[in-house]
């Protein structure tokens, strides 16, 4: 018999993430806003298109309308008997005659393909040899080809990128109705803590370290398109972390801290939220990044969701992408599934000690093809994230020797 409790069996990355993205969606009121200012927002409803795209024929290329069929001879000679740019109409194209045309203008009644100009030979005397045998429909853009009228361009729930503002505006839409930005709130524990630019005489002095998740966790943040409140250092007591909770609870849907959720003497984050709302202590199988807490702060009428990331900020950074990443999308009324794609690539190194947690290695890939190893991947080391293009999904207990296949993240999956 042993008085040691028995060690709590570690939640699998999957599994926690699926307990998070169980937790109910924040209701996110809908805003309607200019279609020019909603990069980045996430659609209410879905849209639909109330045009044909394009809106009618049109030509693809600069060149002569035409009949196809006065054009069977291969050297056919054509009166040119108008002349139409993009964004005029033309008039009704008489049999025997071309009319010059230009990329993107409508194709006149009467014609049905189009020449392009290399293809053609234009006398002074308004003549064309058409010097091609045309197909009929030849680089006609076909009215509707792209969308019909009627059709659902973006469904609810889409993040709007560079693509789908373009689409929005290629049907009309002049502004969009989406959801109000997510509002989150963070804070960093530790006294150790010092803000560049800020050490005295711009020594760092001895036992300090600078700031690094604040500026790590921010911008992360900014590209998730939250609405931020930063409460800056807060100090490693039980009374400043609950007062600064409480007062971040008030205004904001979600609360992120880094740091201090160890289960030190000088951890307060646990006690904290514990006495102001309620908390999940993960032990997550997962390297770097362990602990993980996930809970609420009370507020009047309601609660502010909370997450606990660890102090160390490579583990910060991996556990932002692996878990706050999706749990933010999932409120801000994203559409999932949030798993980013993985790649089956060739290891260049070797990796001989397996670990009993879910691995995430900061790797490079390499011109041969294959994935370079950052030589320190300690949970502090946070050159390795920037030498690294992805990250390396290494399950529990594996070993890698070159040349084997793995599980490739390119952080493009997690950073947008
Ligand atoms: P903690 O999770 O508070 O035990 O911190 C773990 C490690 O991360 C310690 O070495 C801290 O000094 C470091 N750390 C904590 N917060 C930050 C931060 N905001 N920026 C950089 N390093 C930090
Ligand atoms: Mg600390």
């Amino acid at each position: 018999m042993s008085d040691v409790a028995p060690r709590p069996p570690m939640l699998s990355v999957r599994e926690a993430l699926d307990f998070m993205l169980a937790a109910p969606r924040v209701p996110l009121a809908t805003e309607t806003v200019p279609t020019l200012a909603a990069n980045g927002r996430v659609l209410a409803e879905a849209q639909a298109s109330t045009i044909d795209v394009p809106s009618a024929d049109n030509t693809q290329m600069d060149g002569y309308a035409v009949r196809a069929d006065d054009c069977a001879s291969g050297s056919a000679t054509l009166r040119v008997a108008q002349r139409i740019p993009a964004g005029h109409v033309g008039q009704f194209l008489a049999p025997g005659t071309a009319a010059r045309i230009f990329t993107g203008a409508l194709i006149p009644e009467g014609a049905d393909a189009v020449v392009m100009q290399e293809q053609c030979e234009a006398s002074t005397a308004g003549l064309v040899t058409v010097r091609h045998t045309p197909k009929a429909g030849e680089w006609i853009r076909r009215a509707g080809e792209d969308i019909t009228a009627g059709g659902v361009i973006l469904g609810a729930g889409t993040r709007l990128r560079s693509q789908e503002l373009g689409l929005a505006a290629s049907v009309g839409l002049a502004s969009l109705p989406v959801l109000r930005k997510l509002r989150v709130a963070v804070f960093f524990t530790g006294d150790e803590l010092i803000m560049p630019g800020e050490a005295p005489g711009g020594q760092l002095p001895a036992g300090a370290i600078y700031n690094s998740n604040r500026f790590l966790l921010r911008a992360l943040l900014e590209n998730l398109g939250c609405e931020l409140t930063d409460f800056g250092i807060v100090p490693d007591t039980l009374e400043a972390t609950r007062a600064t909770l409480r007062d971040a609870a008030r205004a904001n849907d979600l609360i992120i801290t880094s740091g201090g959720v160890s289960v030190g003497e000088e951890d307060h984050i646990k006690p904290a939220v514990e006495a102001e709302g309620r908390l999940n202590m993960w032990q997550i199988a997962v390297k770097p990044g362990k602990p993980l807490a996930f809970g609420e702060v009370r507020r009047d009428g309601g609660a502010a969701y909370f997450l606990g990331l660890p102090g160390n900020p490579v583990s910060s950074f991996i556990t932002f992408l692996l878990f706050v990443r999706p749990f933010i999308l999932h409120q801000q009324g994203v559409a999932g599934p949030f798993d980013p794609r993985t790649f089956a690539m060739r290891a260049d190194f070797n990796w001989p000690k397996a670990d009993r947690r879910n691995e995430f290695l900061r790797v490079r890939t390499n011109a041969q093809g294959g994935l370079d190893l950052f030589p320190n991947q300690g949970s502090g080391v946070l050159t390795s994230t920037v030498w690294g293009d992805g990250l390396i999904d290494n399950p529990p207990g594996q070993t890698i020797a070159a040349g084997d296949m793995v599980r490739f993240i390119p952080f493009s999956e997690l950073l947008h």
